[in-house]
């Protein structure tokens, strides 16, 4: 990456912030499901999830790449920035398409943490990946929204005081299109009655949440931007969205890939190095390559977006090339461990399940292979 792009200083600094919170902690909020809290609070005090809140709202006003490299070092060291990644790129939506009023009311309390809005709430059960489908209403009454509904996976929701809610304000067969109709509101959720969070249990601590909404009420300021547009305002933002985690995945499998190549030199069995032997060494060296390859997409993506250009193709190329490079080291670190990669004092297993994730969310592969076969290779729409 070039160094413009790389950021060295920032990484330097927050390694050293992550080295305070080692695998044993990770390890014991994995075992009881426990939100990472000291671990937020120590990014939030850093100034770290401000990074890209302007200054004029109390931020650090850093680029996308600046983003990129904290929350890729977070996932290098062995961290888990899934528990408070969105902070830092949810608010981007406010950002864009927010009031004045709305933006001075909320950014400066989030960048100082005093606020969290680190709770997306798109996915429903039903709808899945087909987000226009979504059954969440919210019917305007006065002054005020009526929400009702259900999400599911909503990431942090018990940790969050504020959501970015996506419902329909009108009926889908109203709509000219189907993208029309639907509408973003920032819901707090510390005073919302008729409200109701249920954590699911999932194989990596995860903090997702299914909600419900019954007859929630959400004062009409809280729409972000016009009502009917919300969709759009949701995707302006998944570009950045999509980079940040190809980010987060190449720290993953650099995490993957130092920790096999270190356990590899150091195990030895008939009478030499693991590590001497190719069966060993290749995959590792192959799932290097791929980490390279990714992180080269990762900083295209990155210099187009910096330069105010669309990286709609290559955000989700490098998003896809990033979550397989990141699960290929893992695959390739645990057989390296033999049977150690799976006890958990190793943190292997759980690095393991956790970079899983992100071949699924927060959007599956198979959509980003939709996408590039329409909107790049010109192919027809397949759904
Ligand atoms: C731990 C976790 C955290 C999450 N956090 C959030 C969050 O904070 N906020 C939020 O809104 N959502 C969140 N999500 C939801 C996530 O974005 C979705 O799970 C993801 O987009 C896939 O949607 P789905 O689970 O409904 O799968 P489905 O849409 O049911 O799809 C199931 C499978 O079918 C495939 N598929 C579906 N349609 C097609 C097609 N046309 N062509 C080919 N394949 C297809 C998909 O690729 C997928 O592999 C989270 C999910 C998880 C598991």
């Amino acid at each position: 990456m070039s160094s413009n792009l790389s950021h060295p200083e920032i990484r330097e600094e927050v390694a050293r912030l992550c080295g305070r919170f080692p695998g044993e902690y990770w390890r014991r909020l994995d075992s009881d499901r426990a939100y990472p809290t000291e671990f937020v609070n120590a990014l939030t005090e850093g100034g770290w999830l401000a990074a890209l809140i302007p200054e004029e709202y109390g931020g650090a006003g850093l680029p996308l790449s600046a983003a990129a490299a904290i929350l890729e070092e977070v996932q290098r060291q062995g961290c888990n920035g899934a528990a408070c990644h969105a902070q830092m790129y949810v608010m981007g939506t406010i950002l864009r398409h927010g009031s004045e009023a709305q933006k001075q009311a909320y950014l400066p309390k989030v960048a100082t943490g005093e606020l969290r809005l680190q709770a997306f709430g798109v996915t429903e059960p039903t709808s899945g990946t087909d987000t226009t489908a979504l059954r969440t209403t919210a019917r305007r009454e006065g002054d005020r929204y009526i929400v009702d509904g259900q999400k599911i996976w909503t990431s942090r929701a018990e940790h969050s005081d504020l959501m970015l809610l996506l419902a329909r304000t009108t009926p889908r067969d109203q709509v000219a299109k189907k993208t029309d109709g639907l509408s973003t509101f920032i819901v707090d959720m510390r005073t919302a009655k008729g409200l109701t969070i249920r954590p699911i249990r999932t194989m990596m601590n995860h903090n997702s949440c299914e909600v419900f909404f019954d007859g929630m009420e959400v004062p009409a300021e809280n729409l972000v931007g016009e009502e009917g547009r919300g969709f759009r305002y949701i995707l302006s933002g998944m570009n950045a969205e999509r980079i940040l985690i190809a980010a987060e995945c190449v720290g993953d499998a650099k995490w993957f890939i130092e920790k096999a190549s270190a356990y590899a030199k150091e195990r030895h069995v008939f009478g030499r190095p693991i590590g001497q032997n190719q069966g060993i060494q290749f995959p590792i060296a192959t799932a290097y390559a791929h980490m390279r390859a990714a992180e080269l997409m990762v900083a295209e993506a990155l210099r187009l977006y910096e330069a105010g250009e669309n990286p709609g193709a290559e955000a989700n190329m490098a998003k896809m090339l990033a979550a397989d490079a990141s699960f290929e080291a893992a695959n390739a670190c645990v057989q390296t461990h033999g049977g150690f990669g799976f006890a958990e004092e190793y943190d292997v297993e759980r690095k393991f399940r956790e970079t899983r994730l992100y071949q699924v969310a927060p959007i599956s592969t198979n959509l980003i292979l939709s996408y590039l076969a329409e909107h790049v290779l010109g192919m027809p729409r397949s759904y």
